[in-house]
């Protein structure tokens, strides 16, 4: 398992991302991406190019997810995971409270929602979505620095009122960068003064092109405080993800990301955001230099649930530290075990952690790059 993201790897050798993935293409790289992973001898290879020699670790020490599969087609569907991005004021917080509103009302608990960072909304057919809720915050900005994103589908928010701002821009970049499909939702549709056109006419202008404007980027007019257009934004996330057809395994050792972590009056927490795999109470898990053997698992009306299946968010208790925010979970299969990875991890530098140690064959020559 000696595995490396083209971002880490770009990381190490003190090259942007974009310029890194430029001269892996001028290498004759096709299509490559920053999330890409790339085996042992591929990151020693594009290493060479920087000047750097990768030292290879069998890293038998440590927990590794497995690899991606290729045919994911017998493998059980699991809810899309969507981020709601756009400008400041643009109404995403009113949107992310009505979702979760109707999502509370749905469930027959009718609990008070607890913060953990992501949501379940079930629709009325009975598929789920799972929206994550603190998009600008660190740990997705950590995970994004480690090359992996959790999102599966991106809500660009653009007010009806006021278009195309700066962090609309950003927005686009990221999902751009990251090759995630977008569908964009035009706010605040009550509102006087709105004009959706001029919206999708200023999408354009930024690469996102809306149907009746030369694409096939779904844009929806919406209000996060009357509720129109809401079950349409909900209803074209369904259809997207299951045109995208986002399938996980759940029968195998359990990965996931952690999205939060905190302290409540029964302890250590942190939320989860499973990617494969079933997570059940006993389960032993390793996060960075943290673990845990699962006591209790809450979903976000803080019932306690049986399991944790892929693209479900859960909070998680029973961890002997405090893990962090943005980092991999991974299952262990015994308490020793999970101990001598923390041990190896806390030994190890960031790259060495992957089985690969990347150094530099002449540290003089970095600055000439
Ligand atoms: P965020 O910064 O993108 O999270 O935006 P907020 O959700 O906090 O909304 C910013 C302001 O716009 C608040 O005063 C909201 O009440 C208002 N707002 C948000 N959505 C709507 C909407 O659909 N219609 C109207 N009329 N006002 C909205
Ligand atoms: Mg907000």
């Amino acid at each position: 398992p000696e595995f490396i993201s083209v971002n880490n790897l770009a990381d190490v050798v003190g090259v942007r991302p974009a310029q890194f993935v430029q001269r892996m293409e001028e290498m004759g790289f096709e299509e490559i991406t920053y999330r890409d992973i790339l085996d042992a001898e591929t990151a020693g290879l594009v290493a060479a190019e920087f000047n750097y020699e990768a030292i290879f670790d069998s890293g038998k020490a440590d927990l590794y997810a497995a690899p991606e599969i290729e045919d994911t087609s017998d493998l059980p569907s699991r809810p899309p995971v969507v981020t709601i991005m756009g400008h400041v004021d643009h109404g995403k917080t009113t949107i992310l409270d009505w979702l979760r509103k109707s999502s509370v009302a749905a469930s027959e608990h009718g609990g008070i929602t607890q913060h953990i960072g992501a949501f379940s909304v079930t629709m009325p057919s009975g598929k789920a979505i799972t929206f994550l809720d603190t998009p600008g915050h660190s740990a997705f900005l950590e995970m994004r620095r480690r090359g992996a994103d959790v999102t599966d589908i991106v809500v660009l928010v653009v007010a009806a009122d006021d278009s195309v701002k700066p962090q609309t821009i950003e927005a686009i970049k990221h999902a751009t960068q990251a090759k995630v499909p977008v569908i964009v939702a035009i706010s605040k549709i009550d509102k006087e003064g709105n004009n959706p056109d001029r919206v999708k006419g200023d999408l354009s202008i930024h690469g996102i092109h809306v149907e009746d404007y030369g694409g096939d980027v779904q844009a929806i007019g919406v209000s996060g405080k009357t509720g129109q257009g809401m079950v349409e934004l909900e209803e074209a996330i369904v259809a997207l993800s299951e045109m995208l057809d986002h399938r996980a395994a759940t029968t195998c050792n359990v990965e996931g990301w952690v999205i939060e972590a905190s302290t409540k009056s029964y302890g250590r927490v942190a939320s989860v955001l499973i990617r494969r795999g079933t997570l059940r109470p006993g389960d032993i898990i390793v996060a960075g230099t943290a673990w845990a053997r699962v006591r209790t698992l809450r979903n976000e009306a803080g019932v306690t649930i049986s399991e944790a299946t892929p693209g479900m968010p859960v909070e998680i208790d029973g961890w002997r530290e405090q893990p962090g925010a943005g980092t991999e979970l991974l299952q262990a299969p015994t308490e020793q075990k999970a101990k001598d990875v923390v041990d190896y991890r806390l030994e190890k530098s960031d790259t060495q952690k992957m089985g690969i140690d990347i150094v530099a064959i002449n540290e003089a020559r970095r600055e000439l790059l």
